[in-house]
């Protein structure tokens, strides 16, 4: 049997309790800004229009079919999500330098990485630590213990000027030791909302390269964030530009609205070199045995609506609205907080909730004001001050913002 010194009663995942607690509240004025899912202004969950039509497209094609998908997934999906991410003419894709693999959602992505890494990423025979942002998605730190990777935090926000800690961030990768992991977030961190400029994301590639960091991307978030794919994947194509070996860890949950179909992929790509085919090969051969132990074959029918979608011009077209669509309404709702904490002279400066991008804010409220916001006016949030964007609109705008303001003063 397990007794308790064995196997302690877990917490509940903090979200998660969140959520149920906001489900049981009965007030009609409850705001859930905890959940990370996109709403539309009505505050409902939004199908994308091009996933009806791609599911249109799917319902109808005679040939599909429920068998299993290759152990690395749907070729036309994982080579079109290489693409998205590093540009369709990209030289590592000609090149044959990366390495493809469908996964459970960015989570799952995740997870094959740090296993990919546990197993076969050692330097003199010895494990490398995988440094997180502080703070950083909290599934990060779970994901890479359990497969026995030490962790540890590089700074990343600054409680003053709620933004960047750039130069604790930059000190502290110059002082990681040489070949180090470095978990980074693409576009959109979560949970802060707080990204690199493009100048800062060269000089952060500059110093990881001359350190021969190994960097770990997490996209989540791409064309959710400012609506335009590449943009939101320059941070990436920047560092395969500079000819570094990278893995990239991809989530289609946000920007195709696919939460609960998991689909995603795992890209691993080779730095420039005569070998570098080969390289990626031996990789992806290693790759497709993890994935048999852990899965055996990935889920198919949300790959092959995004499969759908990115194999055809049209669809594609009608997506990048959609993108449009949901960071543009994000961003309103950004713009409309701040104007009206404004209006109402809400002590504090408010310029972060528009400088920030995502579907995630990092309020600066403290938890005491969270768990007053909860109990006095039934908005949920994370303890942190995190809000979700996504959870605003144009009815319950203003009564957070004066809700914000009343427990702010
Ligand atoms: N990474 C980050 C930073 C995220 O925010 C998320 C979504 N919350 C994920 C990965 C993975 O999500 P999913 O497994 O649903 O694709």
């Amino acid at each position: 049997s397990f007794p308790p010194d064995v196997v302690p009663q877990a917490p509940e995942d903090p979200l998660f309790g969140l959520m149920r607690a906001y489900k049981a509240d009965p007030s009609p004025n409850k705001v859930d800004l905890g959940i990370g899912a996109y709403r539309d202004d009505n505050g409902k969950p939004w199908v994308l229009s091009v996933v009806r039509k791609a599911d249109e497209i799917l319902r109808n094609d005679p040939e599909a079919n429920h068998e299993y998908l290759p152990i690395a997934g749907l070729a036309s999906l994982t080579g079109k999500a290489a693409e998205l991410l590093l540009g369709p003419s990209a030289p590592a894709i000609s090149e044959k330098r990366v390495a493809s693999v469908q996964t459970i959602s960015g989570t799952g992505a995740v997870h094959l990485g740090a296993l990919f890494l546990a197993k076969f990423y050692k330097i003199d025979g010895v494990h490398r630590t995988v440094y997180l942002s502080n703070p950083t998605w909290a599934n990060h730190h779970q994901i890479f213990t359990n497969v026995g990777l030490p962790i540890a935090t590089y700074p990343y926000f600054d409680k003053e000027t709620k933004g960047l800690d750039f130069e604790g961030m930059k000190r502290a990768l110059a002082d990681a030791p040489a070949g180090s992991i470095i978990l980074l977030h693409a576009c959109a961190h979560n949970p802060t909302g707080v990204d690199p400029s493009p100048e800062q994301w060269r000089e952060i590639a500059a110093l990881m390269k001359e350190k021969k960091h190994f960097p770990f991307f997490d996209t989540a978030y791409q064309g959710f964030a400012s609506g335009d794919l590449d943009r939101d994947a320059g941070s990436i194509r920047l560092f395969v530009e500079q000819g570094v070996e990278l893995v990239i860890a991809q989530s289609f949950a946000k920007n195709f609205g696919l939460y609960g179909e998991r689909a995603g992929c795992f890209h691993f790509v080779a730095a420039p070199s005569s070998d570098a085919a080969e390289i990626t090969s031996r990789v992806a051969s290693q790759l497709a045995i993890l994935q048999r132990s852990e899965i055996s074959n990935p889920p198919i029918y949300g790959a092959r609506i995004a499969s759908i979608v990115l194999n055809d011009q049209a669809l594609f077209a009608e997506w990048q609205e959609n993108l449009r669509t949901m960071s543009g309404r994000i961003i309103a709702m950004r713009q409309a907080l701040r104007s009206k904490l404004e209006e109402l002279g809400t002590p504090g400066k408010w310029n972060h909730i528009t400088d920030q991008i995502g579907m995630f804010s990092f309020t600066g409220l403290t938890e005491a004001q969270v768990l007053k916001l909860r109990s006095d006016f039934h908005i949920y949030m994370t303890k942190n001050g995190r809000i979700s964007m996504a959870g605003l609109n144009t009815r319950n705008v203003e009564y957070v913002a004066k809700a914000i303001d009343k427990v702010v003063r």
